[in-house]
């Protein structure tokens, strides 16, 4: 097979389109800009999206206003496509799929990454783990992911820091609902104060021994602490953090999925890996429908 004829199946556009419709309006459209229903269609966009005329605002707007879909040269079924193989692919694969310019198709993948981060914001409360992990991820990331053609610098050896090119990442997870946030850190210094700043007051965090968490029920938004050592043979009650080490493997296998990512895009990269699970279901619909403009 050549690379002509190595063509990709794309989803048909208008199966897009009623997925895109469906996932926003439900059955009836309502206006994005002031939500009422006396709404008019009136013809199709450039794009075959459906343009609809608000009579209560007297305002157009049609089917990819305020999605992440907006603004992009693409068609949307070569979205629809980005977005399922950003799961496993990396970009450089994608545009080649696609026969795509690749930064155009880089934008659009940092974008959806960047929104899954809104998407998936949630408070800590009650009992809640913490845990660290570090990721070997540098500017070599960039010369794959990004395609930058200057050379590779001098190799650091890692530190365990952002600098070293082996950036900390704190893993959060409410234990009630299992949703978990990685926060991608420069150091692990203020690690406590990081944490703090997402909890609600009533938090109980689980966490190991290391001396980064020490105290930090003192801080506003955490209410107690439990430290595990590691040596410790039995998990005892709530005082484990088995469920950031069962995040942590997912994290493992998919970044290294992506031969490397650059430590400046790391944490796009684990806000959409935290989006598909926490909602492993619905996911892609909660991108469907989320609006752009806030
Ligand atoms: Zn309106």
């Amino acid at each position: 097979m050549d690379e002509k004829s190595a063509q990709v199946f794309l989803p048909s556009r208008e199966r897009c389109f009623e997925r895109l419709r469906l996932a926003r309006f439900g059955e009836t459209v309502t206006c994005v800009h002031c939500g009422s229903n006396e709404v008019v269609k009136r013809g199709t966009t450039g794009k075959d999206a459906q343009q609809y005329w608000c009579k209560a605002c007297e305002t157009y707007f049609n089917d990819l206003t305020d999605t992440i879909f907006g603004h992009h040269r693409f068609e949307l079924e070569e979205m629809f496509y980005t977005v399922k193989e950003m799961r496993s692919e990396p970009t450089a694969q994608i545009a080649r799929d696609l026969d795509r310019d690749y930064e155009a198709v880089l934008n659009f993948v940092h974008q959806v990454q960047e929104t899954s981060g809104d998407i998936d914001e949630f408070e800590l409360s009650e009992v809640c783990e913490a845990d660290e992990i570090y990721v070997t991820a540098g500017e070599k990331g960039r010369e794959n992911e990004d395609e930058s053609p200057r050379e590779r610098g001098l190799k650091k050896k890692g530190r365990g820091d952002f600098e070293g090119d082996k950036p900390p990442v704190l893993t959060l997870v409410r234990r009630s609902d299992g949703r978990v946030r990685f926060l991608v850190c420069k150091d692990l210094e203020d690690a406590d104060e990081d944490i703090a700043e997402y909890g609600d007051g009533s938090v109980i965090l689980c966490t190991d021994g290391y001396s980064i968490y020490e105290d930090i029920e003192e801080k506003e938004g955490v209410d107690g602490h439990l430290a595990v050592t590691h040596s410790d043979t039995y998990v005892i009650g709530d005082a484990h953090t088995n469920t950031c080490e069962n995040r942590h493997s997912f994290l493992r296998q998919w970044l290294a999925k992506f031969r490397g990512v650059s430590k400046h895009h790391l944490q796009k990269y684990l806000n959409f890996l935290a989006l598909k699970l926490n909602s492993p279901e619905n996911w892609f619909e909660k991108l469907l429908c989320y609006n752009v403009s806030g």
